[in-house]
């Protein structure tokens, strides 16, 4: 017996129960393949259930995924800050925040501005540029 069931978003009769479901989450450069995901799913217009166990297992990898790329961004920041030889409160002059910037980025208390992570990222590769802008 297949079973099949009314799709709540569009209507359509014929949401299949997919027991092999694949996912690739991403997020900040990170990456998290999901396999063996179970749930229904509408051919129609793709809106799809996961099963309570497999949506456990999806909000754990999302929540990781996120702690992970939250982690390597902390440990990137300090990283290249180091590398550019700059104190905590020089980095901060340069690229504005406030005096404590740099420690609750480093902490992982605040996030900086995508302009602060692009400006650090094209020092990390181009890091003689920062004879230019001296703190
Ligand atoms: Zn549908």
């Amino acid at each position: 017996m297949t079973m099949t069931r009314q799709c709540m978003s569009c209507g359509h009769h014929g949401m299949v129960h997919n027991e092999d479901d694949q996912e690739t989450l991403s997020f900040n450069g990170e990456t998290v393949a999901l396999t063996g995901l179970a749930g229904w799913f509408c051919p129609s217009c793709g809106e799809g259930e996961l099963d309570p166990e497999s949506s456990k297992r999806y909000a754990v990898a999302h929540d990781d995924l996120i702690h992970r790329a939250r982690t390597k961004q902390r440990e990137d920041i300090g990283r290249i800050r180091r590398k550019l030889r700059l104190t905590q409160t020089e980095a901060a002059k340069i690229t504005g925040g406030g005096r404590n910037a740099f420690s609750r980025y480093e902490w992982g208390g605040a996030s900086p501005m995508p302009a602060v992570l692009n400006l650090l990222r094209l020092l990390d590769n181009h890091p003689v540029a920062i004879a230019g802008i001296e703190p």
